[in-house]
């Protein structure tokens, strides 16, 4: 169950919701976000919550059994909308894009890709500067200083960022350079970023694991919300199956299923879900269909030559002509509404 108090909530009162939430026999946990404050309650008592919603202090109270709560479309039916300034908004109906390479490698690189997105209309920029490698032998980035050169080059040209942090301590040195935190795969259940991460005042997008479940990945993005960040994307990537056709198998059943299990946006990432240039329009594609509030895909101006990921990055024209066929396809499923 959540309890959503008024804001702002008198302390008193708090105090007296929470006694006889206890007194009811829950557990609860206070949790106050940028946005707005509640209390969590585990628990199964058998009760009218009508008997909650009366007591002074009391906003709204929303029954919520899934182990997951507050990401939950349970209590909150409409998906959540992230903004980043003014014009771009995920979340509210229409798929937005993000693009760019895997990994920052070096001005012109950047440059070029930046002006290859302002010719497509996109305004959100990936682009890897700490990267999780399977080996220690590859590129593992530019750190900082290639996140600086990334950040600085869409600035001026009015581009938002997202960016992978890999561990606690880059939060604070990548916050005054990224727009969007990404939680890699293999971080998806790194619980004490994930937390650190709800302190946060910017938007985090949280890949789905590796070998990761729906409700692994729900449970992960509710540390996010709990711990005070309201403000997530969830991303399915592909995951690990016995096929090795591919790179990982893109799971496309988990976009409605996530949709109708979460009011998160759904961001899906066609690049890493199947590892196949040539195929990567197509999941993209089929992606938007199945209701993805975005998607996040790689492009190089030069993919044979990219430091990481090649395979599975869009040239320039690849990429236009992929955006060509989403906002094509986009239109025909606003047209049938
Ligand atoms: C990436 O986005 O470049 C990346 C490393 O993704 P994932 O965490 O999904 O493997
Ligand atoms: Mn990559």
């Amino acid at each position: 169950m959540i309890v959503q108090l008024r804001q702002p909530a008198d302390v008193l009162q708090k105090r007296q919701i929470i006694s006889v939430l206890q007194n009811l026999g829950y557990t609860t946990q206070p949790v106050r976000t940028h946005a707005a404050e509640y209390i969590v309650c585990i628990g199964s008592a058998a009760i009218d919550i009508r008997r909650i919603g009366v007591l002074p202090g009391v906003g709204d109270v929303f029954r919520v059994s899934d182990t997951y709560k507050l990401v939950s479309r349970k209590w909150k039916t409409r998906t959540s909308v992230i903004r980043l300034g003014d014009e771009v908004s995920i979340g509210s109906g229409t798929p937005v894009m993000i693009a760019g390479p895997c990994s920052i490698e070096h001005e012109d690189q950047v440059r070029s890709i930046v002006s290859h997105l302002k010719q497509s209309g996109i305004r959100i920029m990936r682009g890897g500067a700490f990267k999780p490698r399977s080996s220690p032998y590859a590129f593992q980035g530019l750190g900082l200083n290639g996140l600086k050169l990334l950040y600085r080059t869409c600035k001026e040209q009015g581009i938002y960022v997202i960016s992978e942090v890999m561990e606690i301590g880059q939060i604070d040195q990548m916050y005054d350079f990224v727009d969007i935190f990404q939680v890699g795969a293999r971080n998806t259940q790194n619980f004490n970023l994930l937390k650190a991460l709800g302190s946060v005042d910017k938007p985090v997008l949280l890949k789905r694991g590796i070998s990761g479940s729906i409700d692994e990945l729900l449970q992960s993005a509710e540390y996010i919300f709990s711990s005070g960040n309201e403000e997530i994307m969830l991303c399915e990537r592909g995951i690990r199956s016995f096929e090795n056709a591919y790179r990982n198998t893109f799971d496309i059943n988990a976009i409605p299923l996530l949709k109708a299990k979460s009011h998160l946006p759904v961001i899906a990432d066609p690049s890493h879900g199947i590892g196949i240039r040539e195929h990567v329009p197509d999941i993209a594609l089929a992606a938007i269909v199945a209701g993805a509030d975005g998607v996040m895909y790689e492009v190089h101006e030069q993919p044979e030559e990219a430091a990481s990921d090649g395979q599975q990055t869009l040239n320039f024209e690849e990429s236009a002509r992929m955006q060509l066929r989403a906002a094509r396809l986009i239109q025909a499923m606003q047209d049938s509404l």
